[in-house]
């Protein structure tokens, strides 16, 4: 048999999945392992889902998505940010932020450019840079400027292959959430330097006492950006996989050529869903985002108790502790914890793979504490005793 792409063989599988596999042998693992919330997801998206499945409103879409749904979004992004986009030309409705990402990579990448992006970071930006045969350069933060991307040292980075800043925030693992200060340094850079900024707001809804910044309402950024958000985290609708992308109608029209000869469209019964979750549901976010606030505030709280210094996240639903005061690194505390606790946590070295920063990754670890009180209080009480036995 002739080899397999070598592009895809050559990346390594998320480091979560080993931990998932071991977590799947053992029964009453409790688990602030999976990056999505275990919540019910709004009312009016389930009623919405089922009347367009009574009602045999089940055909393929437009490829860009359902039109009432682009302009819901617009108008959300409006009235969120101050941000403008036609819903006719300017969004594109994706399966997903991991599709919108994909499609946003492909459709400015050539082989051999660079894409910047800083660690600890979502296991998914590396891969789909070298998917798209282009090269990621990885820069390292750690929690002496809160695993914030450092303006400097993204400008010391850049080469002429430079084609695009990657940004995450707030951020999956560590909850880091700049101020405004930070993008808009990031994107006096890009501009000097003509770069692209791919900005991968998924999390923006989930902000704690501060203001999410969207990257594409600064000053000079918007014809640079393509914009990404979804439903999956804020709307806590992981499985119904819609996200969106809006950028400049040059943009948008080629990641619809990609989507609609690889995806076709978004399916249509999440899109319906998703619509009356944007139109119908604000409510219900301000009572997750109060839940989840409360849940950050016992865990790391809890944490900072016991020892293991963890700061507090303004943003996501992930902690991102330092545990290295229990003598363990971080794949060998992960392992420990879920045959001795049965607690299933992910290793921060998940997280640090393209820039080789190994020692961020061996000292942290992520857990999400967007799970039911019940879980989070057994959890914690867990990871405490966990923590007592190893100072
Ligand atoms: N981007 C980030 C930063 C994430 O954490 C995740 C999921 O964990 C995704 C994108 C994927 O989102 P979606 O479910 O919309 O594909």
């Amino acid at each position: 048999m002739k080899p397999l792409a070598s592009t895809v063989t050559g990346v390594t599988a998320s480091g979560i999945r080993r931990y998932f596999d071991l977590a799947a042998q053992i029964e009453g693992v409790l688990s602030l392992g999976v990056g999505e919330p275990r919540y019910p997801c709004p009312p009016a998206a389930k009623k919405a889902a089922i009347a367009a499945i009574e009602g045999d409103n089940d055909a393929y879409t437009s490829n860009y998505g359902l039109l009432s749904l682009r302009k819901a979004i617009a108008e959300n992004l409006s009235t969120l940010y101050g941000v403008t986009y036609k819903p006719e030309n300017e969004i594109l409705v994706t399966t997903g932020v991991s599709e919108g990402c994909d499609l946003a990579l492909r459709s400015i990448l050539e082989p051999g450019d660079e894409v910047i992006f800083t660690e600890p970071a979502y296991v998914m930006y590396g891969p789909i840079i070298v998917f798209s045969g282009a090269k990621p350069v990885a820069l390292t933060s750690g929690p002496s400027n809160g695993f914030e991307p450092d303006p400097d040292q993204i400008r010391k980075a850049i080469t002429p292959k430079t084609k695009a800043i990657l940004l995450g925030y707030p951020s999956n693992p560590t909850g880091a959430t700049p101020s405004r200060e930070v993008f808009e340094a990031i994107v006096e850079i890009a501009e000097e330097h003509n770069l692209w900024l791919i900005s991968d707001e998924i999390y923006g809804r989930l902000v704690y006492g501060v203001e999410h910044t969207c990257v594409s309402s600064l000053a000079g950024a918007w014809e640079r950006t393509i914009l990404m958000g979804g439903f999956s985290k804020a709307y806590a609708m992981t499985g119904w996989r819609i996200g969106f992308a809006c950028a400049p109608p040059a943009v948008i029209e080629v990641m619809m050529k990609v989507h609609q000869y690889t995806m076709l469209c978004a399916p249509t019964i999440s899109q319906i869903a998703c619509e009356a979750a944007l139109r119908e549901s604000e409510d219900d976010v301000k009572v997750f985002l109060a839940a989840m606030e409360h849940k950050r505030d016992y865990f790391v709280n809890s944490l900072n108790a016991a020892g293991l210094d963890c700061p507090m996240p303004k943003g996501a639903f992930y902690a991102f502790p330092d545990i290295s005061s229990t003598g363990l690194d971080s794949e060998t505390l992960t392992e420990r914890l879920l045959k001795e606790q049965k607690v299933l946590v992910v290793p921060g070295t998940a997280f640090t793979g393209f820039s080789g920063d190994l020692e961020t990754g061996r000292r942290h670890i992520r857990c999400c504490y967007a799970v039911p009180d019940d879980i989070l209080e057994q959890a914690t009480q867990r990871i405490v005793e966990f923590a007592k036995v190893r100072a």
